[in-house]
């Protein structure tokens, strides 16, 4: 099936005797175990309702098994965790998430796993920091805020010829735009809480992978405990049936916005991959089957101070925090998904106070470049 059809009807689950067409929804957390050959209980990540999404996350990832959690961050402190053990050394991109930044800082060192954080994950920085204990390589791409891309072929081909777990954060691309599995990656993570949920009322995270992978991971999924229940999960699998055509449209608004604001003369620099002139253009275009609906820029004002007066003006896109849903929201990366970095790191990273990051929505274009042209001809008058 095409990825469209995929978000429609992979994994429904719709054999009830009424005959509706939707799955039904398990409430329970009791489940009777003497006629089945397997114990269902919401922990055990077996419930009718998880099954379905995880199906469909499988159909589009093109992973065979996987695991939905509590939010982004359980699915990748989960797997990160259950695929090292003390004595380890991991190799994480450094333009990282900043939870997944702070988690790997904070969590790793602490139970004895050690890792090394490159600054472009190429074939040579990646040697360059493999040590004999290195077991798994982590990247992110597109990356937030600053859009950068990694080759994500080269990353996989590179772990499977020293036997490493690959991991990637696929967040901002979404299944629609990207697929890591068939490009050799042998884990990928959401934060379901974006795009796959779409409408900014959920909180969820998913590990697609093979059947193998899948069952290391899930005896730590077990004891760490991060599930979601089957209410959310039917929410879940509503909102994937219009996955496809929410990040189509999303893809087209962001190569507007980008377009506009990269010609714009109140804007300093904008970082959008499907802009010719960005750096990962021609890897973009090779791996991804859409530029996706996330990109930043730098409008011309001073500090965070300056920023903030832009996001204020604005009418349509809002500032808040988070993604990938329905609406075009803004944010500053140094005061939000970023701020637990310090200023020094953040400089590093290359998050100025003045860099703005949207997430484009699915309302039309033309509203969109309005609103920014408003604001920025307020701001600069
Ligand atoms: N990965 C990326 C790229 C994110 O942007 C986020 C959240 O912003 C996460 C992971 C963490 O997801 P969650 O907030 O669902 O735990």
């Amino acid at each position: 099936m095409k990825k469209s059809t995929s978000c429609v009807h992979a994994g429904n689950s719709n054999h009830t005797p009424a005959h509706g067409l939707n799955t039904p929804i398990y409430t329970s957390s009791a489940f009777g175990y003497l006629d089945t050959t397997e114990n269902i209980y919401p922990r055990y990540y077996n419930t009718p309702n998880q099954e379905v999404v995880v199906q469909k996350l499988c159909a589009l990832e093109q992973g065979e098994a996987g695991l939905l959690f509590g939010s982004g961050m359980a699915a990748i402190s989960t797997t990160m965790l259950a695929l090292l053990q003390k004595g380890d050394h991991v190799i994480l991109q450094r333009d990282l998430y900043g939870g997944t930044h702070h988690f790997v800082s904070a969590e790793l060192e602490r139970v004895g796993i050690s890792y090394t954080l490159v600054k472009e994950p190429t074939v040579d920085q990646l040697e360059a920091a493999l040590q004999p204990t290195t077991k798994l390589v982590y990247i992110e791409t597109p990356s937030n805020p600053l859009l950068k891309i990694t080759d994500v072929a080269a990353v996989g081909s590179w772990a499977q010829q020293h036997r490493l777990t690959s991991v990637i954060d696929n967040t901002f691309a979404s299944p629609i735009n990207q697929n890591p599995i068939p490009l050799g990656i042998d884990v990928v993570i959401h934060s379901g809480t974006k795009y796959l949920g779409g409408h900014s009322d959920l909180c969820f995270g998913a590990t697609i992978t093979s059947q193998l992978l899948r069952d290391r991971i899930y005896g730590t999924a077990i004891n760490l405990g991060g599930s979601v229940n089957a209410a959310t999960c039917a929410l879940i699998e509503r909102s994937m049936k219009t996955l496809s055509l929410r990040v189509i449209q999303q893809n087209k608004n962001a190569q507007a916005i980008a377009e506009f604001l990269q010609r714009h003369s109140g804007v300093q620099q904008v970082y959008y991959p499907g802009l010719p002139n960005h750096p990962g253009y021609n890897v973009a275009q090779q791996q991804m089957q859409g530029f996706g609906g996330m990109l930043s820029f730098e409008p011309a004002v001073e500090g965070s101070a300056g920023a903030e007066q832009f996001m204020r003006q604005l009418r349509v896109i809002t500032p808040a925090i988070s993604l990938g849903g329905i609406e075009s929201l803004i944010c500053a990366p140094a005061k939000t998904s970023h701020i637990k970095l310090s200023a020094e790191e953040r400089k590093q990273v290359g998050v100025s106070d003045e860099l703005l990051r949207i997430s484009v929505g699915i309302e039309d274009a033309e509203d969109l470049l309005e609103d920014l042209e408003q604001a920025l001809t307020m701001i600069h008058n």
